[in-house]
């Protein structure tokens, strides 16, 4: 491997440890998430400037206004939803740096990722072809009605946070398929665990307050 993938110093595998014994700490257990934090660059998932503090546990900007997510986060995501059952087909709403999907890509057969701002998804189209994830495709768009070509999916992950659950998003889970959403206004959101569990019904679990960027309508 070379080494701006392995990294060295602050991007070094011991500094990548270190956030990884974090998360155990904070509650996250599955070893195979854990894998994925501690493989995955996350230093070429922000700006160059930036890469020293890319195994800290904290969101951190990405241009035009959005954040990496915090690994935490990530990881308390990506556990709730890979516990609903096996994974084929999980939908992404919010690709930013492409961080979550890299790690979502890892765990699951096909990921389709969606996002609303062009220059974020050109840059993250290209972290993936450097990485060699080929099971990961993109579309420029407002996620707010999700991918519906692609459904239904197995899971969701929405990584902006909308006012109300969108309804589109619902209808293109599938049944006993699980959505992990942040819902709610700036200051107050809390993560929603949803299962769907029947055409028109679902099931809802508050696990967490969170800090998300708020999900934005149409594109730019
Ligand atoms: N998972 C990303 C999170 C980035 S922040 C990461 O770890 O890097 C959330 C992202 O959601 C931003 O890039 C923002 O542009 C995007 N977003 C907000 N509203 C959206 C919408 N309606 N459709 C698609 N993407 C949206």
């Amino acid at each position: 491997m070379s080494y701006e993938l392995r990294g060295i110093g602050m991007t070094s595998q011991r500094t990548r440890e270190r956030l990884v014994q974090r998360l155990i700490q904070d509650g996250i257990s599955q070893l195979t998430v854990l894998d994925q934090i501690r493989d995955i660059p996350r230093h070429l998932f922000v700006d160059e400037a930036l890469a020293s503090r890319a195994y800290e546990d904290t969101a951190l900007p990405i241009g035009f206004g959005q954040t990496i997510s915090q690994p935490y986060i990530v990881a308390r995501m990506t556990e709730a939803l890979l516990a609903g059952g096996r994974l084929k087909k999980v939908l992404e709403v919010g690709t930013g740096s492409g961080y979550q999907t890299a790690v979502l890509a890892r765990l699951v057969e096909e990921v389709y990722s969606v996002e609303r701002i062009r220059g974020l998804l050109n840059q993250a189209r290209e972290r993936f072809r450097r990485l060699n994830l080929n099971n990961v495709r993109l579309k420029y768009t407002d996620g707010g009605w999700g991918w519906p070509e692609h459904a239904l999916y197995d899971g969701i992950i929405v990584t902006a946070a909308p006012l109300e659950v969108p309804a589109a998003l619902i209808q293109q889970l599938a049944l006993g398929g699980r959505m992990l959403i942040p819902v709610g206004k700036r200051g107050t959101q809390q993560l929603v665990q949803i299962t769907r569990t029947g055409s028109n019904s679902h099931e809802e679990l508050v696990l967490e307050q969170v800090r998300f960027v708020s999900l934005r309508g149409g594109t730019e």
